[in-house]
């Protein structure tokens, strides 16, 4: 698994800034077009899920989360608001690789899981509210306090894909 994989790297000539995949090599997966939307989010599920400050989320079409290797298994873990978010991890070493609020169309995939993760900038901040204080936020990034306004900030054609999606 691990060797086709990097075989298949190694074909395609380049490794893909759009490539990712878990720890232990068993799940690979690739995104076929830009995200629709990166998110950074401070809000307190998501420092509890990462073990961590923050996480980034590539939002994207469930369709162009391209499955190279391997089959995520979906956990679904508590929220605070009562709600749960399906993750979807390696059966064999447990690395979450995206997850999903809600609707499946869309997937959440988890940045540090690129094989690039320097790839991906996030285009806006949400839960600052939560932020630990330590984190210092980039001017020139929307930051909001509890959520964003998607309209307000979403490029006319990431609008576009996602009304695609859901008028299907
Ligand atoms: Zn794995
Ligand atoms: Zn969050």
């Amino acid at each position: 698994m691990w060797a086709s994989s990097i075989d298949t790297r190694v074909s395609s000539g380049a490794v893909s800034v759009r490539d990712g995949g878990c720890a232990c090599g068993e799940v690979r997966y690739r995104l076929t077009s830009d995200p629709l939307f990166v998110h950074c989010c401070h809000c307190l599920n998501c420092q509890r899920q990462t073990g961590s400050a923050f996480v980034i989320n590539l939002l994207i079409e469930s369709d162009r989360v391209e499955l190279l290797a391997g089959d995520p298994q979906p956990v679904d873990v508590p929220r605070d608001d009562g709600s749960a978010q399906r993750i979807f991890r390696c059966p064999t070493c447990q690395v979450a690789v995206f997850s999903q609020y809600g609707r499946p169309e869309v997937r959440f995939v988890r940045g540090g899981t690129l094989d690039d993760p320097t790839a991906v900038t996030p285009d806006v901040h949400i839960f600052t509210r939560s932020k630990v204080n330590w984190v210092t936020l980039p001017e020139s990034t929307p930051a909001f306090e509890v959520y964003q306004d998607a309209k307000a900030l979403w490029p006319a054609a990431s609008l576009e894909r996602l009304d695609a999606i859901f008028d299907s």
